[in-house]
């Protein structure tokens, strides 16, 4: 697996069923170097397993470059190991505590979505530092991410957070890895296979 054949994967299985996934193009081989261009715009309104009312509430290029900040950050995190090997753990998590002066409330979810909470956080600080707006619940309901907030963020910080509420359904709450919503006797979590088998611990 290298960075950018699993940058691939996750936006495939996000983007699922939008018309302009056939000319995605994904190329690099460090988080530097990883490169994604797909056309810009409104993706289709049923996308990655999700039906939006009316259309998703993000474009295309903000879960794009989202995913981008999140694959950078989880691949510079474990090198020289691969993420794979090193997947984030509790502390990684309890850390963007110190990183990010938004990140006041508890993460109620497991440490699998610490890159993509970093990526989030990181990206609303440069667009929006300066305006009063506060996170009151960030956590785990039916299986993908829920982040409730209150003020002032500008049009792309609202795109931003509900991006990330819907890439969290295509990455694994346990391990960061790739992964996918599934439900077992009523109770619906977004796993990997190696967590599937496991059950998420
Ligand atoms: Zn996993």
């Amino acid at each position: 697996m290298t960075i950018a054949t699993e940058t691939r994967t996750l936006i495939e299985a996000t983007l699922d069923g939008d018309s302009e996934l056939a000319k995605l193009t994904v190329a690099g081989s460090s988080p530097e170097m990883l490169a994604v261009h797909i056309a810009p715009g409104r993706p289709n309104r049923a996308i990655g397993g999700t039906t939006y009312h009316r259309r998703p509430p993000f474009r295309r290029e903000t879960i794009i470059e989202l995913v981008v900040r999140m694959q950078r950050l989880r691949w510079q995190r474990a090198a020289p190991l691969t993420p794979l090997a090193m997947p984030p753990v509790e502390a990684d998590l309890q850390a963007l505590h110190q990183k990010h002066k938004r990140a006041t409330v508890g993460f109620e979810c497991l440490p699998g979505w610490t890159d993509l909470l970093d990526a989030a956080f990181t990206w609303l600080d440069e667009i929006a530092s300066d305006r009063q707006w506060a996170p009151d619940q960030i956590k785990e309901k039916y299986g993908t991410l829920r982040f409730y907030w209150h003020g002032d963020l500008p049009d792309l910080g609202d795109a931003i957070i509900s991006a990330a509420e819907h890439l969290s359904g295509h990455v694994c709450e346990a391990c960061g890895a790739p992964g996918s919503e599934q439900s077992a006797n009523g109770w619906r979590s977004t796993t990997c296979p190696d967590h599937r088998r496991r059950r998420l611990s």
